[in-house]
This record gives structure tokens, sequence and C-alpha cells, in this order.
């Protein structure tokens, strides 16, 4: 491992990190949330996370670096073989755990519930919601509840809910909850066998495209027809980001001047 941007592990030296790493054989390739988990023999784990325009690739020794390569991995004996982490904007970065304990501590005060996992039920969705006046597309970006939501799966879930962006989570019905936690899985679902969002940068560890900004149901599709009532999409925004509904579909909540 060789990490040519120091921004990459910090507060931790490149050292510590390729020290920890090198020579390890990977056991297991992981993901929590939006991390990446490479676990390495001696229960060595490495956690990186993509961020903005971090991409993965893998790469065959004689084939030219990519541009913005932060961290190289020469990976078997022949060094044949290489995975490159490359990142334009350099928000992407990497930790290194030593020992189980150390990777679930570092995940127990970052991530919730895995939506993918049996875990996620609507009593657990609902239990999570309880009490609670944030408004429901903030809370589903808050990775400390429900991890590995973004924004764009947040907008299509919350179209397929049919439950517009601003409405208190804890407001929300018995149904509306199902029907959230169902468009939470069937967004991720959707995402993943489309092989994830390529609007600018994501690329797959051998440079493909994912297509699944072609199959959007709501998101980016401001000023074209809802393809469930044929109202036109609009944009709004919602906990700072972009945020695009259906105003037929997902009704705005009565606002309460008097809270
Ligand atoms: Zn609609």
């Amino acid at each position: 491992m060789e990490v040519l941007d120091p921004r990459w592990c910090e507060p931790a030296p490149p050292s510590a990190l390729e020290d920890a790493v090198r020579g390890r054989a990977i056991e297991r390739f992981g993901r929590r949330g939006k991390y990446l988990i490479l676990s390495l023999e001696d229960d060595v784990h490495l956690a990186m996370h993509l961020r903005m325009t971090g991409n993965l690739l893998l790469a065959h020794a004689p084939d030219p670096d990519p541009p913005y390569l932060r961290v190289r991995f020469v990976l078997g004996p022949d060094g044949a073989k290489e995975m490159l982490f490359t990142d334009v904007r350099r928000f992407g970065t990497g930790t290194v755990l030593l020992g189980s304990d150390a990777l679930a501590e570092f995940f127990a005060s970052r991530l919730g519930v895995e939506p993918l996992s049996p875990d996620f039920t609507a009593e657990a969705l609902r239990a999570l919601a309880r009490g609670r006046r944030a408004p429901v597309k903030a809370f589903l970006l808050t990775q400390e509840r429900i991890a590995g939501v973004g924004n764009i799966y947040a907008d299509e879930a919350l179209w397929r809910a049919r439950i517009h962006p601003l409405r208190p989570v804890g407001s929300l019905k018995r149904a509306q909850i199902e029907a959230l936690r169902e468009g939470v899985v069937e967004a991720l679902a959707e995402g993943i066998d489309a092989k994830g969002a390529s609007i600018d940068d994501f690329r797959h560890a051998d440079g493909a495209r994912g297509s699944f900004q072609d199959r959007f149901l709501v998101h980016m599709r401001e000023g074209e027809p809802c393809t469930r009532c044929g109202t036109t999409i609009t944009k709004l925004r919602a906990a700072g980001r972009g945020t695009y509904i259906c105003p037929n579909c997902q009704r705005r909540p009565r606002l309460r001047r008097s809270a």
C-alpha cells in the first residue's frame, strides 16, 4: 500500500496505514453504510469512504496511472494487479482499525441500522421516528439512524412512499412508515441492480459507469411528468440538498405557524 495523498488518512500518517496493511492477505471485502471495509489477516481492517468523487479501480500493472490517484495497493506476490483509489475532490478517507472491537466501535457512533438487513423492520423504523420533528428527508440522510441512504435514494424512496420530504418524521402514520421502509429498500435494490448512479464521477472497479441515473423516478426529473400521475416534477430544498418531488403524489404538510 502506498498513500500518495496524506489528507486521505488524516490525522494518521500514511506510514501507519501502510505498515498495518502491507503484506497482509485480504480475507474479506465488506460494506457498512457507505463505508467499504477491507478486512485483512490478523484482524486488521481498513475502512474506506469514497465521499463525493472517490473511486476504487482495478488495474493491471502495465496500465498507466489514472488521474487523481490518491492511494495504490499492489495485489498479489507478482504485483500484476493493482487496486487504485482515485479522487478528484479529495474528500475520500481511509482509516485503519486494529481488531474487531475497534471496528465495531468505529461504526457504533457513526452508523445506524442497515436498511438491507432483517433488522430494518417497520417496527424498528417507527421506533427511530417516534417523537422526532425532523423533516423525513433529513432523517433519512442521517447516517447515525439509517446507514447508507444518500440524496438520490432518499428522493426515490419518498416518491415511492408518496411522502413529502418536509413532513416531520414523527408525524408519519403506521401505513406511511411501512411504505417508507419499502420505498427505501426498493430504491436501494433498484440502484444496486443498475450498478449505481454515474451522474458525475462514480465508476466501477473496471471503470464502467452505473445506469441508475437512467431509471430515476423523480430525482433530477424537474419539469418532467410524474410516471404515476402525470403532474410536473418540481424541485425544492430539503436538508440543504436539491430535492425532487411530485407535488400531487407527495402533498406538502400543513404549516403550523404557532409552533
Ligand atoms: Zn405523481
